[in-house]
């Protein structure tokens, strides 16, 4: 895809303004090539400014996956690893995480989505049964303010025991009624269509699935009964 003049030139005026901000030595010849640049060479020049970025800051996750940072691994294939947290909110924190950098839930395929949701799934008994745990907590920080510190989706899982003096409580208020309804309907309004037909796809997709399985099943029945006729 390659940009419209008319993209080209809001990009330029955009780049022109940030390289007013920065240090004179740092510019050089940089405003004289942004300006002359065709939306083809723009569009390059940005591609190498973001991953110029990303290399900069970079993700502790990522540079685990990259083998570059020691982890105890628990668990590893081509999509997901699955890690102990070193520093752990109690015993047997494990970490969940896709392998491509995601941060946002919404950013992740639902087939891989399905594998890490399946792992906490299969792990999560195991957890409670192996340690001795009386529950567990599993918890999923979206944003910064929500605790997630590495930018990479992560989903954790956190062995709760006795006294363990975590916190994942609030205090239980009643909510003003008007509030909840309009807030409600915000949402509804705003979520249904996209909502509704994804669970109708999901919900096509499971009863498939189903029919399926009932279908196999009805078969191996009556090859057992056919089998027992004389
Ligand atoms: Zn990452």
């Amino acid at each position: 895809m390659t940009l419209t003049e008319e993209q080209a030139k809001t990009i330029k005026k955009q780049l022109l303004t940030q390289i007013e901000k920065m240090p004179k030595d740092q510019v050089g010849d940089l405003k004289e090539q942004i300006e002359e640049a065709t939306p083809e060479e723009l569009e390059e020049f940005i591609k190498q400014q973001q991953s110029a970025g990303q290399s900069q800051q970079k993700c502790i996750f990522c540079e685990i996956i990259a083998g570059r940072i020691e982890s105890v691994k628990i668990y590893e294939d081509m999509d997901i690893l699955v890690l102990m947290e070193i520093m752990p909110a109690s015993k047997g924190h494990i970490l969940i995480l896709p392998k491509h950098h995601y941060q946002y839930i919404q950013e992740i395929p639902e087939p891989l989505m399905n594998k890490l949701i399946y792992f906490v799934k299969t792990v999560s008994p195991i957890l409670i049964k192996l340690l001795d745990a009386k529950s567990l907590s599993i918890y999923i920080p979206q944003g910064q303010l929500a605790g997630q510190r590495i930018q990479h989706f992560v989903i954790n899982i956190i062995p709760r025991y006795e006294a363990d003096n975590l916190s994942f409580d609030w205090e239980h208020k009643k909510a003003d009624d008007k509030e909840l309804k309009e807030i409600a309907e915000k949402i509804k309004k705003a979520s249904h269509g996209e909502v509704i037909k994804g669970i109708k796809e999901e919900q096509e997709k499971y009863e498939k699935k189903k029919k399926e399985h009932i279908e196999s099943e009805a078969d191996q029945i009556s090859r057992h009964i056919k089998k027992r006729k004389p």
